[in-house]
């Protein structure tokens, strides 16, 4: 079959389409012919070595397809269901070996592109709207990189849930979407300083939890735009990590929580991967969040999508097609 796969750590160019193993199954796994992987940021991370595992891997978290062969133990699943899966290392593939706890069905009039999409981005939107933080009525959210894979999710489940979310993003292009997806302000964090005006719109009181993904470029401002007693959720490095944060310097900013989550923890047991993803499968189904897919690209073309997502030149969700 044919892989993308990373021999060392380095630019998009050490992303080798080329041909791998067919996988077998373990005795507890499925074998997944994809129809489409997600491309994350995450990948990007693995790819460039900020996130640790073994060389030679193939990169990709996240795919949708069917299950063409399952292990001798695997009950539950069978050749012809249509499934998706994420934290699996592995997705930019024709074929992957799952393990079968980790698979979840995709329900009719849910698509396999919006399935992969869901997976990572619509997960962790899930858990940091209602396990970091339960948003609800009353919560004014701040929201950055709104236009992007994780950022329209999370501005259309915040609305759902009746929050006020005010949301940044560097394009007009953008901010059309994003506005679009529901946000009640936007701004472009390119143009204004995204404190003062958060504080503007807040009358100087801040918001009740900041959602930031973009890290070494946004923390400080994320961390003064915070009500005393306010939520930080660093969930990202877009533009880098965040340094070390002092535990007085929560102190002085007003009783600041402060949180850095990730999705693996939030996924852990059965009931947790079920519960998430039948949340956001009943929501695509019945229309209540819209899966943007930005762009799709060839398996072969994984280079130039990364390049793309790590050059803030898409919007919603990248996928690739075997
Ligand atoms: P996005 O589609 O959101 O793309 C990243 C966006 O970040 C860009 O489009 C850009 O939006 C913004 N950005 C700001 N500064 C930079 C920069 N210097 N370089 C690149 N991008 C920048 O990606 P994803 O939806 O895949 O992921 C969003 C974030 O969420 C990532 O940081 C990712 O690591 C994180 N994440 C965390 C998880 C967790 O469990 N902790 C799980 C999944 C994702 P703009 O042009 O508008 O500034």
């Amino acid at each position: 079959m044919k892989a993308v796969r990373v021999h060392e750590h380095g630019g998009p160019e050490v992303l080798r389409y080329e041909d791998a193993p067919d996988p077998r199954p373990q005795p507890d796994q499925a074998i997944v012919k994809i129809d489409v992987c997600g491309v994350n940021f995450i990948d990007i991370y693995f790819r460039t070595g900020l996130y640790k595992t073994d060389l030679p891997f193939t990169n990709g978290q996240e795919a949708a397809g069917v299950v063409s062969e399952v292990g001798a133990d695997v009950t539950g699943l069978k050749p012809g269901d249509r499934v998706s899966y994420c934290g699996v290392q592995g997705g930019y593939a024709e074929y992957a070996a799952v393990p079968a706890q980790r698979l979840v069905k995709v329900p009719d009039g849910v698509d396999s592109s919006s399935a992969a999409a869901l997976m990572v981005q619509g997960m962790t939107v899930h858990y940091l709207t209602h396990s970091t933080f339960a948003l609800g009525s009353g919560h004014t959210a701040l929201v950055h990189a709104a236009a992007g894979g994780v950022g329209l999710l999370l501005v259309q489940v915040g609305k759902m849930l009746g929050a006020r979310i005010i949301a940044t993003c560097s394009t007009e292009e953008k901010a059309a979407l994003v506005r679009a997806a529901g946000a009640d302000e936007v701004i472009l964090y390119t143009q204004k300083d995204f404190l003062t005006e958060v504080k503007r719109l807040t009358d100087g009181k801040g918001v009740d939890v900041a959602y930031d993904s973009v890290g070494k470029a946004t923390w400080q401002g994320s961390l003064d735009s915070l009500k005393p007693r306010g939520m930080m959720v660093f969930f990202g490095n877009a533009s880098g990590p965040v340094p070390a944060i002092e535990p007085l310097t929560l102190t002085a900013k007003g009783s600041l929580f402060m949180t850095r989550p990730s999705l693996p923890h939030h996924i852990a047991t059965r009931e947790d991967l079920e519960k998430r993803s039948s949340d956001l499968f009943n929501w695509v189904r019945d229309g209540k969040l819209k899966v943007r897919i930005g762009e799709t690209f060839r398996l072969s073309e994984a280079a130039t999508a990364q390049e793309r997502l790590a050059g803030r030149l898409t919007t919603g969700k990248l996928l690739l097609a075997p």
